[in-house]
């Protein structure tokens, strides 16, 4: 016999851990105690040795579903003290807000069976939930995690729940959504004006599609617009309404199967795709998938996450499910707003009187390399904490502009916000600082350090600078793609000098340029700049990222061939007067520009309606060949610049003899894959550094990512991606947060 202490650090509070626990002890006659400790639980165990091992290998190797073992602590006590039973202890540092909030999870097998199951008493019931399912992050107002402080509160527990609620060998012990159709939440119908309609909620949802119509779905984290996906009237008719002119619908398939009819699907991928957390998943389309979902090579699909959606699927293989906003703004989540800004784009409603507290978008990823590849990382992930190397507690990160986040850490956890959206306006603004001041009530954190991004005009350097003004505050300012790099680095818990190679859509240099196309070395405390590429002038600055043919034209300009871009003169002579004067005529190194400048010029392509769209399309048009221009490099101010002007002149003679633009644009990706080999080579010879990591929102791009990853491999270097956090500017608040800590930014 003998008494052992686990420490058991990770998410393991709020996901059924201790009932978990209590079977388990029970199963191998161990007794003791168990509490929740900051982060974790704490337990004592008594027992044969062989119990406790056997107790332990168990808790490894199978941990309740929801769990996340970070670290498992065994150490040996002494004399026994020989425990009558097993008992829940309290917390001994009451006081302190050390909780976690679970991500919301989608419904599980159990409750998923209960739902079809006529004989169950919540036979078909849209809001079905256990201690293992249901919402979440998204209906917490505050903590403690009790029912009153979320948006169940408004219903009270019948004796049934009640009494399932309180036992602990019940699968719904301590489930705070838990409901039932006596007493939780109901659905209902309302037409496109608004008004309520008599009626099985559901049947007439569904009826509303049959009929090729468009209804607002409210979901866990916000509304979706659904519609069928088999006529592509209908999609053009959704497109036109929301005005998204192009970019991909995400949609929801009933099962695997018929998703599998649209997209090739991995195991790696099926798993994700199943995975609690439901994210949508990057899949490689079918020929013969209808274009108006996709115009890439992907398709983003998802599987049903709540009982709502299963219910609502019944009646239909696929649905598009895309998140309804106004244009710009973060997704709706509110009945009446939903009403009020759908009218003319919603012919009817599937609502519920569920509040959603917070809103969430559903997550984005894809598998590479077997693993999650995250474009977006927000429901299902959101709140969950990364766990970093350091203590960073009190960091405030602010994040960039784009495809914003922010992150809070105490401690070694790491409280990265769901995707909030493009700061472009007041509503995501707001949105942006509500979202701030409820992860740290949530949290229990006071900020004690902003750090922020070194561009003067993101509205998130202005709520930094203002807030540490106002709170008396230290700021740290940081590069933009200094941050990337430390991010994909902190990501791969490294914390030594590394290469960076680092692919961007814009980000503000420290010489007040626009950067993009990095080659950095350094650490969190800092950076040298030993690589970019030649600036590309953007005419017109923003308009040039929608209007790409000024890009191209510029690229022809410079490369000396403004005569073979095809363009009207009157035009040709305004951009080249800009250009020349540099007059509004921003310079960027730019990777994610000079993507769009080459799609222009290999497909004549005028304008494209979101930002990245131009990368996007020329990785779907490029048909993989081993070719690649040369690649000239030209060295000034102690930075190795990528001089494209070769690479587009030859790219113009190609295509005057008609080779095919596809086989250019792989040339065009296979340039920049020698690109980052010579360059790193070179950095490697200056630096004897041999760890890279790659980051910025190009790494989205699957051509590059790999091949890239495998040349640097073959020239022996160590080479690290993202698994944690997204590629683009979402991840940047990593990076900021450890740089803050480490001494680094300005
Ligand atoms: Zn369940
Ligand atoms: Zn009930
Ligand atoms: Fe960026």
């Amino acid at each position: 016999m003998q008494r052992v202490r686990l420490v058991v650090v990770g998410i393991v509070q709020g996901v059924g851990f201790r009932p978990y626990i209590h079977r388990l002890v029970t199963e191998f006659n161990l007794k003791g105690w168990i509490r929740n400790e900051s982060y974790g639980v704490e337990l004592e165990l008594e027992g044969t040795s062989q119990a406790i091992e056997g107790f332990v290998a168990r808790l490894k190797a199978q941990p309740p579903r929801l769990a996340v073992i970070e670290a498992l602590r065994v150490e040996s006590c002494g004399a026994l003290k020989n425990y009558a039973g097993f008992t829940i202890r309290a917390s001994e540092k009451s006081g302190e807000n050390n909780t976690l909030v679970s991500p919301d999870v989608g419904i599980c097998e159990d409750c998923l069976r209960e739902l079809r199951d006529p004989r169950d008493r919540r036979y078909r019931y849209p809001f079905i939930n256990c201690t293992n399912c249901g919402p979440r992050f998204t209906i917490i107002r505050d903590v403690p995690y009790d029912r009153p402080l979320t948006s169940m509160g408004a219903f009270p527990m019948c004796p049934e729940c009640e009494t399932e609620y309180r036992d602990i060998e019940n699968r719904r012990y301590h489930a705070q959504p838990d409901c039932c159709g006596v007493c939780g939440p109901r659905v209902s119908y309302l037409d496109a004006a608004g008004n309520p309609v008599e009626g099985d909620a559901i049947a007439l949802a569904q009826a509303c599609l049959s009929e090729q119509g468009i209804v607002a779905v409210k979901g866990l984290g916000g509304f979706h617009l659904a519609c069928k996906i088999d006529q592509e009237e209908t999609l053009r008719k959704l497109r036109q309404r929301k005005h998204r002119d192009e970019k991909p619908f995400a949609i929801m398939c009933a099962s695997v199967d018929e998703a599998r009819k649209l997209c090739y699907i991995t195991p790696e991928e099926e798993a994700q795709l199943t995975s609690f957390r439901r994210p949508i998943v990057l899949l490689r389309k079918r020929t013969g998938t209808s274009p108006y979902l996709s115009e890439n090579l992907d398709l983003g699909v998802m599987l049903p996450y709540t009982p709502l959606h299963y219910l609502l699927m019944e009646g239909f293989d696929a649905l598009v499910m895309t998140s309804a906003n106004r244009s710009d703004c973060p997704v709706m989540y509110d009945n009446d707003e939903a009403v009020e800004h759908l009218q003319g784009i919603a012919d009817g409603f599937l609502v519920h009187n569920r509040d959603i507290v917070t809103r969430c978008d559903d997550s984005l990823l894809r598998v590479f390399d077997g693993q999650a590849y995250f474009l977006r990382r927000s429901r299902g992930y959101a709140p969950q904490p990364l766990f970093l190397q350091e203590d960073c507690t009190g960091v405030l990160a602010c994040g960039a502009e784009q495809k914003a986040s922010f992150a809070l850490s105490k401690g070694r956890a790491f409280f990265l916000s769901q995707h909030i959206g493009d700061m472009k306006n007041a509503e995501t603004l707001s949105h942006y600082e509500g979202q701030i001041e409820h992860f740290q009530r949530l949290f229990g954190i006071t900020p004690t350090k902003l750090v922020c991004d070194l561009h003067p005009d993101y509205f998130s350097t202005a709520y930094a600078q203002e807030r540490c003004e106002r709170e008396g505050l230290p700021l740290v300012q940081v590069q933009h793609h200094h941050a990337h790099m430390a991010a994909c680095m902190a990501d791969n818990r490294l914390d030594e000098p590394c290469i960076g190679v680092i692919w961007d859509g814009t980000g503000y240099g420290t010489d007040g340029t626009i950067w993009g196309g990095e080659f950095l070395e350094g650490d969190y405390a800092g950076f040298q700049r030993y690589g970019s590429l030649r600036p590309i002038p953007l005419a017109g600055g923003d308009r040039a990222v929608k209007e790409i043919s000024r890009v191209g034209f510029a690229l022809a300009l410079d490369a000396g061939c403004p005569e073979l871009y095809p363009m009207a003169e009157g035009k040709k002579k305004l951009l080249t007067q800009m250009i020349g004067s540099g007059l509004n005529s921003p310079k960027a190194s730019s990777m994610g520009r000079l993507f769009d400048g080459v799609y222009a010029i290999l497909t004549g392509r005028e304008a494209v309606t979101y930002e990245g769209q131009g990368a996007i399309l020329l990785e779907a048009m490029a048909e993989p060949c081993e070719d690649a221009y040369p690649v000239t490099l030209e060295e000034a101010d102690g930075v190795s610049w990528f001089d494209f002007r070769p690479m587009v002149r030859e790219m113009f003679r190609e295509l005057a003899e008609n080779l095919p633009a596809a086989q250019l644009a792989a040339k065009f990706m296979n340039t920049l894959v020698a690109l980052a080999r010579v360059q790193c080579l070179a950095i490697r010879e200056k630096t004897g550094r041999d760890k890279v990591v790659l980051s910025g929102g190009v790494f989205q791009n699957m051509y590059l990512l790999p091949r890239v990853r495998d040349t640097l491999t073959e020239a022996g270097f160590q080479v690290y991606h993202h698994h944690r956090v997204s590629a683009n500017d979402e991840g940047i608040s990593l990076g900021q947060t450890m740089i803050a800590v480490k001494g680094g930014g300005q």
